[in-house]
């Protein structure tokens, strides 16, 4: 299994005044890849906690670890400090990030000066790669850190972040994921209320522990119950994948009917 770690680094997360909206995009990300975001760590602004997160994230030796924010040229942008500091690394001037945001700047019709704040955003820690920023002037960067760990650094803008990972990050994760077909549905269920359903749930998870089974609660109308119902299944092979997804799916089906429920409507995909 490929593991992907989201390190999320910015007070206003933690604060209630911006939402983690970068990962729950990857997180969507990773799953339509038949990958999965295994964990999520949010820190303040502040060197102790990106570097303590950064080695705590790393001590699970994850195949990556895509830090988010923090790039940029305000003093609350420290992230490839905290990280070089984690990694016991220098930081260390970029020809190649400078000239990233050159382009970048002089793309957008406007000269280009050396200032302070550009000069902080072209010190990447040792060993990195800038990776092009396609939307604003932050280079996102590559490393390999601790046991072969692969360490994104992007910018918390969530256009930007988007840009870079779709550029760079996307695909070397699915190169790593290698092919999984995934067959999934999401069906709309009523007449069936989520505690009764429960076990019904259990009992297809004891046939095929690896596939994905969720049950969501939309709401009670006039006494009647709706749900919404996830099944997935990952498999490197096709026919796998199939034919355990459509064993599931007969199963569950069946004991909706059971319960008195019904199938208001069913969304299917498979590839
Ligand atoms: P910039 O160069 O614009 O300063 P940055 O990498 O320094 O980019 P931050 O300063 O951390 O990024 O954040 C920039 C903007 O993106 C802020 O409005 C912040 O709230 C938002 N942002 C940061 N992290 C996330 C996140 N995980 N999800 C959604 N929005 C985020
Ligand atoms: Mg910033």
């Amino acid at each position: 299994m490929v593991s992907v770690f989201n390190f999320a680094v910015g007070k206003e997360l933690l604060i209630g005044r911006t939402m983690n909206s970068n990962a729950h995009w990857i997180g969507g990300r990773l799953y339509k890849m038949g990958g999965m975001l295994d964990r999520v760590l949010t820190v303040t602004d502040s060197l102790d906690a990106i570097s303590g997160g950064l080695v705590e994230l790393l001590s699970h030796d994850p195949d990556f670890i895509v830090v988010v924010g923090g790039l940029g040229p305000t003093p609350d942008d420290m992230t490839l400090k905290g990280v070089a500091l984690g990694l016991g690394r220098r930081l260390k001037p970029s020809k190649e990030a400078m000239r990233l945001m050159r382009e970048h700047v002089e793309g957008t019709g406007r000269v280009f000066e050396l200032t302070p704040a550009r000069r902080k955003m072209a010190m990447l820690p040792e060993g990195s790669v800038p990776l092009k920023n396609g939307v604003g002037t932050a280079p996102g960067v590559r490393l390999t850190a601790g046991k072969g760990t692969v360490v994104f650094c992007l910018p918390g803008v969530p256009r930007e972040m988007r840009d870079i990972f779709l550029r760079f990050a996307e695909d070397e994760i699915r190169g790593k994921l290698g092919v999984v077909h995934i067959s999934k549905a999401t069906l709309k269920l009523t007449g069936v209320f989520e505690s009764a359903f429960a076990s019904s749930v259990g009992d297809a998870l004891k046939m095929h522990p690896e596939a994905y089974i969720k049950s969501h609660p939309k709401g009670i109308r006039g006494g009647v119950p709706s749900l919404e119902l996830d099944l997935t299944v990952t498999s490197p092979a096709k026919e796998v994948a199939v034919s355990t997804y459509s064993e599931l799916l007969a199963f569950l089906t069946r004991r909706i009917a059971d319960l008195g429920g019904r199938v208001v409507s069913k969304r299917e995909s498979s590839r």
